[in-house]
């Protein structure tokens, strides 16, 4: 099967990874055998005899028996129109997951819940986010008083066998608010890491090409851990963060 990407954006994943994750993952599906169209939309489709044409806003038309449409996902919460609950692009809901009416919660995919970094509401549309706040949910629902620690960004792709994730402020924070960050590039071997600091504490992270430990990524964000003199040993040596976080998270009193 021929298969072709098409993607508005000037890279791929361009709202998951850093640009160089992008163009890594570009290289990557291309030595694939997959044609990739950036910086196009798809602007009409066409079907005759059971073909289709798609015509892309680029001027080229592409030929195709097969279409998918992954153009993401938004929350479908018209049907609380005039119910006095407040909603924004998705339903809003404090730290206890309780919606701006008394007894009535959200969770999951059709929830703004507090983002973990911003602190301000935010669709975080994946699967642990919505268990997290579900389970919250429930526990408020039952007279508990359990809040939010914050929806967290996590992607996790496999993508034709390369395996890429990004966690959290995997963007970075500017300098000015003590933003840091180190780059590893392996084009070779289709391996790249990036860690991003605020201070000493990992506030994101993408990476490709790395299947083991990945989670002590997520860890050391999600702990909001202080890495001390750790930070300097990541800079040097970015690969090093499986150590980082034996060392620096689980500390032994
Ligand atoms: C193609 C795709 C791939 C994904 N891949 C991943 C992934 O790899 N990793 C990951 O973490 N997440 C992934 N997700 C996201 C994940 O599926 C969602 O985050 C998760 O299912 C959200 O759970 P939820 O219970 O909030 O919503 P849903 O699972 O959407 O459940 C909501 C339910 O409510 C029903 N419903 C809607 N409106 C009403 C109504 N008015 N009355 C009654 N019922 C209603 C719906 O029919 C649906 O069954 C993916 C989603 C999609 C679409």
């Amino acid at each position: 099967m021929k298969l072709s990407v098409v993607e508005m954006g000037d890279r791929m994943v361009p709202r998951m990874m850093t640009a160089a994750a992008g163009q890594l993952i570009h290289k990557w599906v291309e030595s694939q055998g997959v044609k990739v169209h950036l910086g196009a939309r798809a602007e009409a489709i066409s079907a005759a005899g059971g073909a289709m044409k798609v015509k892309l806003s680029n001027g080229q038309t592409l030929d195709c028996d097969l279409l998918i449409s992954a153009a993401g996902v938004r929350p479908n919460i018209a049907f609380l129109e005039g119910s006095g609950i407040k909603v924004a692009d998705g339903i809003l809901v404090d730290k206890r997951m309780q919606t701006s009416v008394t007894g009535i919660f959200a969770a999951g995919d059709v929830t703004e819940a507090e983002g973990f970094h911003s602190g301000r509401p935010e669709l975080n549309a994946i699967q642990p986010n919505a268990v997290d706040q579900a389970r919250i949910a429930a526990l408020n629902m039952l007279g508990g008083d359990t809040l939010l620690q914050g929806s967290l960004a996590i992607n996790v792709l496999d993508t034709l066998g390369l395996v890429s994730s990004s966690f959290g402020q995997w963007q970075g924070v500017p300098k000015s608010e003590g933003g840091s960050s180190v780059e590893l590039v392996d084009d070779a071997h289709y391996r790249y890491l990036s860690l991003q600091f605020a201070g000493d504490v990992l506030v994101g992270a993408t990476s490709i090409g790395w299947t083991d430990h990945v989670g002590a990524l997520r860890g050391l964000i999600q702990g909001r851990v202080h890495l001390g003199s750790w930070k300097a040993a990541l800079l040097a040596d970015p690969t090093q963060f499986m150590a980082a976080y034996l060392a620096a998270a689980q500390k032994v009193a």
